[in-house]
């Protein structure tokens, strides 16, 4: 739980993503990676050398500006309060994703990653600004991402908001479906829908990671379930070829 407490502890409001991203680099300087930043901030991470690879994505930017906040942990719960006292959010949105996959580079021996600048909506400024303006050639030689962003513990979104199908719901093995607890469902908007509507031809789709009431003051995760996310993410990119 320390390494998520330390991603919560520090804001990456979009634009302002460079702590997060230098935090994460730097838990991973221990792992043999190949790692590119592209003009707009996007990260792109290989691991290993594969004619083909699993990927797996999340997003840098939250939602919440800086405020000074302790966190809190209430059995499996996990918050922030304000100096008042008063909720606050961590955004686990999306750093529970940021810490699924620290975990997994440490982990898997082959994994291609994206991790987005710029996914949350910012006052007039539409979201996925990161995802719509990345070169899609990175992912040329990817089977398949699993996005980690998704509130709850439960859900594969396979369609995206807009009726964007993402990939089909038989691409994820029942029993281990069943095993988690998911199922796939209709969801929002996030990365791996602009890149399917920029034409990217990889089948993906957006996981549960374990948050609850994102974007809001009380916005909060659960251990157990970013936990469960960890270990059903892993089970996939061994099942799914
Ligand atoms: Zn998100």
């Amino acid at each position: 739980m320390e390494l998520l407490k330390s991603l919560y502890e520090i804001n990456s409001k979009s634009g302002y993503e460079a702590e997060i991203k230098n935090f994460v680099l730097g838990q991973l300087a221990d792992v043999a990676l190949s790692v590119e930043e592209d003009s707009f901030g996007n990260i792109f991470i290989t691991k290993g050398v594969a004619g083909s690879y699993s990927c797996v994505s999340a997003h840098l930017d939250e939602v919440h500006a800086p405020v000074e906040k302790s966190l809190v942990v209430d059995g499996d719960m996990i918050y922030a309060v304000d100096v008042a006292g008063e909720r606050t959010g961590i955004g686990a949105d999306d750093k529970n994703g940021l810490w699924i996959i620290i975990r997994l580079l440490h982990d898997k021996p082959l994994l291609k990653v994206a991790l987005f600048v710029q996914e949350e909506r910012d006052g007039e400024m539409a979201g996925c600004r990161g995802s719509k303006a990345c070169s899609l050639g990175f992912f040329n030689d990817v089977r398949y991402i699993l996005a980690v962003d998704r509130k709850g513990d439960s859900e594969v979104v396979t369609v995206g908001k807009g009726d964007i199908r993402l990939c089909n719901d038989d691409m994820f093995p029942l029993d281990v479906l069943q095993k988690y607890g998911y199922e796939c469902v209709p969801g929002g908007r996030t990365d791996v829908v602009a890149l399917k509507e920029r034409g990217l031809p990889a089948p993906c789709c957006n996981i549960s990671c374990g948050y609850y009431n994102a974007h809001k003051p009380d916005e909060y995760s659960k251990f157990s379930h970013l936990e469960k996310a960890l270990a059903f993410v892993g089970e996939l990119l061994e099942k799914i070829v």
